[in-house]
């Protein structure tokens, strides 16, 4: 249960708060290696938020080295499960006793409304290390079906040192999906988060540290892409790497990993998910709901945003109509103010990429409806309304690329065949919804969507039962459920020769 609380109480919380702006290595808040520091600006105001420390090679070099050290002494690494869940548990406490200042973090940092990160990214973080560490004392090994005379046992070893490199538009919890099962298993773990956002990762160190997870497991490495992740990428003693971002990134990763050591490397890249709307669709304003907050939550940073919504062509005009009345109450507002249903855009930069994309939508033919312009929230704030696109053909950018902002561009079909035509045809394959009535029509369409997650009558279902990641070039292996562990360990065959 989280009380709801006023724009001027956040605001006297943000006014109180102390950043933490070092990287932690060994279990131990240092600069980095060369003194660097770059500013952390806050898209809200524009706004100084702290020098934090710029990381690059030597300080890669400090972490690996630690967290090499601190696997191969096995406090944790050889730990008995139930006792690596009994920390991380103490951990999911601490993180959920400091949500209220985590969340503010992440709304500074990257703008998004305070009660978003509240509400959804901080229960969403806790329970994702509770229910990781509840299952690592139930993941058994498997033996294998030999003859009488042999002994053939399956078993799962943590990897060793992983890596993991995060965005920014979900700053926490996308940490959280890796560090719990990479932790859960008995890792080590050098967590980079963006450069955007690096702040709530900076905090979560010292609570690692208070949970009683030993030093050198945990290590947190503030720093961009080029000076403190290819360093990690290209590294010899990195076992695994696990990235969450865009799809240029992690092509460049695998790259890195075929340069180096052959790091297990996964990823989870970017979307342009398809929203299926079909004529028979159970309760049309419910789905034109769904629309809209589909792509204009958290301003559209969602690498599942509803970024493309196919309607069926008998209901487009009355059901774009619907849309665009959802959507015009989406306005963006002050980041503190509980009732914003947007914040602002991560940075200046990120919202000058997003104009780009709707000039080019203008320019290339498709008919704005709605939005389109930056807007001034608050001075020095990296505002953009929301903006909705039809007459869009499939072949325009803002039908094909990620924009990663408030922009949703509608398309219009004819029958089911047109729709699914349509719907995958895409680089992407995260996500994808449709609304239809028709119980066989569901399973239909849904089994023929090339996309790692499938909701029928809503957008965004799931939690942490259920694996989350991407078909084609939206990614590689899966985070959440019982499936993240993959990612994180070995599988050992063991053949033990049973004669005399
Ligand atoms: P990004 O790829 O620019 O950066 C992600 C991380 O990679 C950052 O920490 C960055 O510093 C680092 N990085 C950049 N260049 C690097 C390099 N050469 N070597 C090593 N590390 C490097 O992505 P972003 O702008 O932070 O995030 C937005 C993207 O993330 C979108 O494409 C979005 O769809 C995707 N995303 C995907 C998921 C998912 O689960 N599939 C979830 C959230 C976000």
């Amino acid at each position: 249960m989280t009380t709801v609380r006023t724009r001027e109480e956040w605001q006297a919380q943000a006014d109180a708060l102390v950043v933490h702006a070092q990287a932690f290595i060994d279990g131990r808040y240092v600069d980095a290696a060369d003194g660097a520091r770059v500013a952390c600006i806050s898209p809200i105001d524009g706004r100084v938020l702290a020098q934090v420390a710029d990381c690059s090679a030597a300080d890669v070099e400090r972490a690996v080295v630690a967290a090499r050290r601190a696997f191969d002494a096995g406090h944790w690494s050889r730990a008995a499960p139930v006792q690596r869940k009994k920390i991380l548990l103490r951990l999911a406490d601490l993180v959920e006793q400091h949500a209220d200042e985590l969340a503010l973090l992440e709304s500074l940092d990257m703008g998004k409304p305070v009660r978003d990160a509240r509400q959804g990214d901080l229960p969403g973080a806790v329970r994702c290390l509770r229910w990781t560490a509840e299952a690592i004392d139930k993941v058994y090994g498997e033996i294998a079906p030999t003859a009488p005379d042999t002994l053939g046992l399956v078993s799962r070893e943590p990897v060793g040192v992983v890596a993991a490199i995060v965005p920014w538009n979900f700053p926490l919890l996308m940490a959280c999906w890796k560090i719990a099962p990479a932790l859960a298993a008995g890792n080590s773990l050098i967590l980079k988060p963006s450069e955007r956002s690096p702040l709530s990762a900076i905090r979560l160190a010292a609570l690692v540290a208070e949970a009683g997870i030993p030093d050198g497991v945990f290590n947190v490495l503030p720093g961009d892409g080029m000076r403190a992740g290819e360093p990690l990428a290209l590294h010899m003693d990195v076992d695994a790497l696990a990235f969450t971002g865009s799809t240029a990134v992690g092509r460049r990763l695998l790259q890195c990993a075929g340069l180096s050591n052959l790091k297990r490397t996964w990823l989870e890249c970017g979307g342009k998910s398809p929203n299926l709307v079909f004529a028979d669709a159970p309760d049309l304003d419910k789905a034109a709901q769904a629309a809209a907050t589909g792509i204009f939550y958290s301003q559209g940073e969602v690498c599942t945003a509803a970024s493309r919504l196919l309607v069926q062509r008998s209901i487009q005009d009355e059901f774009v109509t619907r849309v665009l009345a959802h959507a015009r109450r989406m306005q963006p507002g002050h980041p503190f103010d509980p009732d914003a249903p947007m914040g602002a855009l991560v940075d200046a930069a990120h919202a000058e990429h997003v104009l780009a994309h709707i000039n080019r939508g203008q320019a290339e033919g498709a008919r704005l409806l709605l939005g389109g312009k930056r807007v001034e929230v608050v001075a020095g704030g990296s505002y953009v309304q929301p903006t909705v696109f039809d007459e869009v053909d499939a072949g325009h950018a803002i039908a094909r690329e990620e924009i990663f902002g408030p922009v949703l561009a509608v398309l219009g079909f004819d029958h089911e065949a047109d729709a699914l035509r349509l719907a995958n045809d895409s680089s992407y394959g995260l996500a994808a919804g449709l609304w239809t009535r028709d119980l066989g029509r569901a399973h239909r369409v849904a089994r023929q969507l090339r996309a790692g997650s499938v909701w029928v009558n809503q957008w965004d279902g799931g939690d942490m039962t259920a694996p989350f990641g991407g078909y084609k070039q939206s990614g590689i292996g899966r985070d959440k459920s019982l499936h993240a562990f993959d990612k994180y360990t070995e599988i050992k065959a063991t053949w033990i020769h049973l004669g005399e």
